[in-house]
């Protein structure tokens, strides 16, 4: 079924509703895998979206997945259980070190010195390591981006002096059983292709004259995720052709080298919708406000990152009371929902031919960072339900 047949066959008691495209996903990440070169292995961030259907979706066409915490290693390891598993992120602990080591990881991401001790504490077989680098890259490579994990001081990784003192570490007796692989860098997220290229260029680059000055051989070099998604244009796609073509002449210098990617948002946002529908029209101070059922308890990616989210309207022709309908009147449209905050607004000023109380409106690009980073419990209001549509199902 389409995704406007699927939307007008839902009740008002189905709303608001997420629907994911399990088929268009399959596509999309097929596209993705096709665009890049053989020496290229494609992990999923599963923080994106750990929905268990699209972890599911993914497995055709992904190498690995990424899991940043032992709630998500677990919830992967169980959801695809023969797929390979990075595990990175900072602030592990003991138990969660434990766990990944009994529940096995492919990669390991170490983020310091002190987790690097734990693990080699705490590992009683080999385990594979990179070493994740907060490096500093070339001013300008991150400037348009909306989130900087590296170049700057932030938690993330480990700074490039203390790299060296992992290697030398690394060296030590009690060390056997760490195996060094190369490095991982997660610098930015937001970038377009050309951005995120010279980005991991210049990563394999560092990592490469590290490796020689320390007399050490890396095999794998992960150079993270964080390619652009745009929310004003949902037709713009990161140029997965280009980033591709430009990997192929990196291994191409580097003919030893694997190398890892690990996006989460552009392979998920495009797959899921929102759908829900407007319980009032207002108007306030001279603008028209559309009162929707849910909000950003549910979806909360426009509030957190200060965009608008792309929404079409479908028209609903009946309404059931002996009163006018509230309707748009200028033109534009702020969509907000029931919570009690001037922040749960999804949409401010959009345009819209027409906007009508029981009108449904479907948010596009709900697929990554929008139900699992909301907040679900704030006004207890009912959650949404969730549909797949899939190809395999008719
Ligand atoms: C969040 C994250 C990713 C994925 O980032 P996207 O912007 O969703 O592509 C990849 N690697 C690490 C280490 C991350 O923290």
């Amino acid at each position: 079924m389409s995704l406007s047949r699927h939307v007008e066959s839902l009740t008002s008691d189905h709303l608001p509703s997420y629907i994911y495209d399990l088929a268009a996903l399959r596509e999309h990440v097929a596209a993705v895998r096709a665009a890049l070169p053989e020496r290229v292995e494609l992990y999923y961030a599963a923080k994106a979206n750990p929905e268990s259907r699209i972890l599911a979706a993914l497995r055709g066409s992904v190498d690995g997945y990424e899991v940043s915490s032992g709630g998500e290693l677990a919830h992967v390891r169980a959801g695809v259980p023969d797929a390979p598993l990075a595990f990175g992120g900072p602030g592990k602990t003991p138990a969660e070190i434990a766990d990944a080591l009994r529940l096995g990881v492919h990669r390991w991401h170490v983020e310091s010195e002190h987790e690097l001790r734990m693990l080699a504490e705490l590992a009683n077989g080999p385990v594979d390591v990179l070493l994740r680098a907060n490096l500093p890259v070339a001013s300008g490579s991150l400037d348009s981006v909306a989130l900087a994990m590296g170049g700057r001081p932030t938690p993330f990784g480990l700074d490039p002096a203390r790299v060296a003192d992992c290697l030398r570490l690394l060296a030590e007796p009690g060390y056997e059983r760490l195996r060094l692989r190369g490095i991982h860098a997660h610098l930015a997220s937001g970038l377009a292709a050309s951005a995120q290229l010279a980005v991991a260029e210049q990563v394999v680059e560092w990592s490469m004259e590290l490796a020689a000055a320390h007399g050490v051989e890396f095999t794998e070099v992960n150079v993270g995720g964080g390619m652009a998604v745009d929310y004003r244009d949902p037709d713009a796609r990161f140029d997965w052709t280009a980033f591709g073509t430009g990997l192929r002449a990196l291994l191409d210098r580097h003919p030893g080298l694997t190398l890892r990617i690990e996006p989460g948002r552009a392979l998920t946002a495009y797959c899921g919708w929102y759908a829900t529908e407007v319980l009032d029209v207002k108007q306030s101070h001279g603008e028209d406000f559309a009162v929707l059922r849910g909000g950003t308890h549910h979806l909360r990616t426009p509030a957190t990152r200060g965009h608008d989210q792309p929404f079409a309207v479908t028209p609903v022709a009946d309404w059931p009371h002996p009163w006018p309908r509230p309707a748009v009147t200028t033109g534009r449209v702020t969509l907000s929902g029931q919570l009690c905050t001037p922040k749960d607004v999804l949409a401010h000023q959009a345009p819209v031919d027409r906007l009508r109380a029981a009108d449904r409106v479907v948010f596009a690009m709900a697929g990554a960072y929008a139900w699992n980073i909301s907040h679900h419990e704030f006004l207890m209001h009912p959650r949404p339900a969730f549909h797949f549509l899939d190809a395999d199902e008719g």
